[in-house]
């Protein structure tokens, strides 16, 4: 028996109202679950703030009760405009992490088509689609990969088991280049112009500079949406060092740095990110490994729980 607590890091992306979008197809949290959630959440737990999270992980701060902290990532309109007035209201202060290039840029992350693309048309029109634009693009390059079933389920559990092998192929298995120039020429075949559509989706600066003033945190989510782990080291270090840079010349300073890794499971990303990220003064990462966090837990490898899961007990914990 011990008396020690946990961190729940909970994680959220699209918050919307699904139904009174153009896209009703996309998964996401509707915003009144999101509202109700954050009142439980708030009765079940001791609200954590980026500093106290991090606090309790170094063993500078002992709770009295669980802490749980709410993250959002991408760096979504709504989290602006719906989530964080919700979270400032009730002096809750979230952590929001941007894709820089899709801030600075007005670039899609190739993932984000790749939602938007298969709401719209449905997945297996979608898939269809894809996979003649890429065998159209470059015969020889492409060749179907043998996706490991269990590998892709457990990487997207709410999805069914045809999606998660579609969306594992997609994210981790294809050449990168060959993959966004075919989602690319999709997308603005059947949505629209990219830079439109992403000035719709993302934060800018401005917006997110009035969030830190409202009590949020922002961290980063790399410069480019990419798994950490395919990269070489110079594409490695390029995209952290922008990425920080970007957040630094942008945002007001914050006494605490920290940084999501996208896909975020651990074979996504490896030790040489890690120390990357300590070099270039971020304090602590976020995986997407479900777990609850403890006082010494790894600073850089912080288990979330996925917002469906956030009021679910893990065993032990
Ligand atoms: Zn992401």
């Amino acid at each position: 028996m011990h008396s020690d607590h946990i961190l729940r890091a909970v994680m959220y992306h699209y918050v919307r109202d699904l139904a009174r979008t153009p896209f009703p197809a996309l998964k996401g949290m509707p915003l009144d679950d999101f509202r109700h959630q954050v009142t439980e959440l708030s009765t079940a737990f001791e609200m954590a703030s980026i500093e106290s999270a991090l606090d309790f992980l170094t063993g500078e701060y002992r709770p009295r009760r669980d802490l749980c902290l709410l993250t959002f990532d991408d760096g979504l309109k709504e989290h602006y405009r719906d989530v964080a007035p919700i979270l400032a209201e009730k002096r809750i202060r979230g952590v929001f992490f941007l894709i820089t290039s899709s801030v600075d840029e007005r670039r899609m992350a190739p993932v984000h088509m790749n939602h938007f693309l298969m709401a719209r048309l449905g997945f297996d029109a979608y898939a269809e689609a894809f996979f003649n634009k890429v065998v159209a693009m470059s015969p020889e390059a492409f060749a179907p990969l043998n996706v490991d079933p269990l590998r892709a389920s457990s990487t997207y559990p709410w999805d069914t088991p045809e999606v998660a092998r579609f969306k594992y192929l997609f994210n981790f298995g294809m050449e990168p280049d060959l993959r966004d120039r075919a989602v690319r020429e999709l997308f603005s075949l059947h949505i629209g112009e990219e830079a439109a559509f992403a000035d719709s989706l993302y934060v800018t600066w401005e917006e997110a500079r009035k969030m830190q003033k409202a009590g949020m945190a922002i961290g980063g989510h790399t410069h480019q949406h990419k798994p950490l782990a395919n990269l070489s080291p110079r594409e490695l270090n390029f995209d952290l060092e922008t990425c920080h840079r970007l957040l630094h010349q942008n945002l007001n300073p914050q006494a605490v740095w920290t940084f999501s890794y996208p896909y975020g499971k651990k074979d996504s990303f490896h030790i040489r990110a890690v120390r990357k990220l300590q070099q270039l003064g971020f304090r602590c990462a976020f995986s997407t490994e479900v777990a609850d966090n403890r006082r010494g837990s790894d600073r850089f490898m912080i288990g979330r729980t996925d917002c469906k899961k956030a009021l679910v007990a893990t065993a032990g914990a």
